[in-house]
C-alpha cells in the first residue's frame, strides 16, 4: 500500500510537469508573425503551421483570386506583391524555416490536388545553389514527385525580357523523360511546381516538353502569382 501511495504523488507529480512542459512547447503561435494564437484554429492543419488570421488577410493568402487558366490552369497561394512577395522572397532565403515549411503546408492546404497526379518540380538553371523551393513544395503536397524535366539548355536570365523574347528564350529549354511503358495506358496527369508563376512562358515550355514526351499536364502549382497588370513588360 505504501508502495502504492509513492507511485500515485510521484506519477502525479511527472504528469503536471508534462503539462506544464507541453504547454510550453507547444504554446501555439502564428509561424509568420509569431502573435500567439487562441485554442480552436482549423483541424485540419497541424497547430504549428497555421498562421493568424491576421497575417493571412494581410498577405492575401489563399484567396479566391488565387487560381485561374491562363496560361494553363494554375493554383497558388498569393499574388505575388506587396507584403506577399516580401514574404515569398524571405522563404527564398531560408526555405526550410517554420515560416516557409507553413507556407508551403498551406498551400497544399489550400488546393487539395486530385488523388495520383504526379508533381513535376520545374528545374533551376543554376545547377549549383539552385533554388529548393519547387522541391519542397512538391514535398509539401506529400503526393509522389519526381524530376522528369531537366533543362536542355544554359538560357539568359529571363528577368529582362519581355514576353515574346521569353518565349522565344525557352524554345526547347527542357527535356522530360518519356512515359514508361506501364504508364501509357492510364496516362499519369502531371502537375508542374515552381515557386513564381510570371508570365508562364517558363511553364508553357516545360508543359510542350512534358507533352512530346507523353505525359499529360493538369497544370502549374505555385506560391505566388504576378498579378495581370505587371505582365505587359
Ligand atoms: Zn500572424
Amino acid at each position: 500500500m505504501h508502495f502504492a501511495e509513492g507511485t500515485g504523488s510521484s506519477g502525479s507529480v511527472i504528469q503536471a510537469l508534462l503539462q506544464a512542459a507541453q504547454s510550453f512547447l507547444i504554446q501555439p503561435s502564428c509561424p509568420i508573425c509569431r502573435a500567439s494564437l487562441a485554442e480552436g484554429h482549423p483541424p485540419m492543419i497541424a497547430a504549428e503551421h497555421w498562421p493568424c488570421e491576421l497575417c493571412i488577410e494581410e498577405y492575401g493568402l489563399g484567396r479566391s483570386d488565387t487560381s485561374g487558366t491562363e496560361p494553363l490552369p494554375w493554383k497558388a497561394l498569393g499574388t505575388y506583391q506587396g507584403r506577399f512577395r516580401q514574404l515569398v522572397l524571405k522563404i527564398k532565403q531560408q526555405p526550410q524555416s517554420r515560416t516557409g515549411r507553413a507556407v508551403i503546408q498551406l498551400l497544399a492546404k489550400v488546393h487539395s490536388l486530385p488523388k495520383g497526379v504526379l508533381l513535376v518540380p520545374i528545374p533551376s538553371w543554376r545547377k549549383k545553389r539552385g533554388n529548393p523551393l519547387p522541391n519542397l513544395i512538391a514535398a509539401g503536397f506529400g503526393q509522389p514527385s519526381t524530376m522528369l524535366l531537366h533543362r536542355t539548355q544554359a538560357g539568359l536570365s529571363q528577368h529582362h525580357l519581355n514576353r515574346s523574347m521569353r518565349m522565344h528564350n525557352l524554345e526547347g529549354a527542357f527535356h522530360a523523360a518519356p512515359a514508361p511503358q506501364t504508364s501509357l495506358q492510364s496516362k499519369t496527369t502531371v502537375w508542374l511546381v515552381d515557386d513564381i508563376l510570371t508570365t508562364g512562358a517558363t511553364a508553357l515550355a516545360a508543359q510542350k516538353a512534358l507533352n512530346k514526351a507523353g505525359h499529360p499536364v493538369g497544370g502549374i502549382i505555385c506560391l505566388g502569382r504576378t498579378p495581370a497588370k505587371r505582365l505587359g513588360r
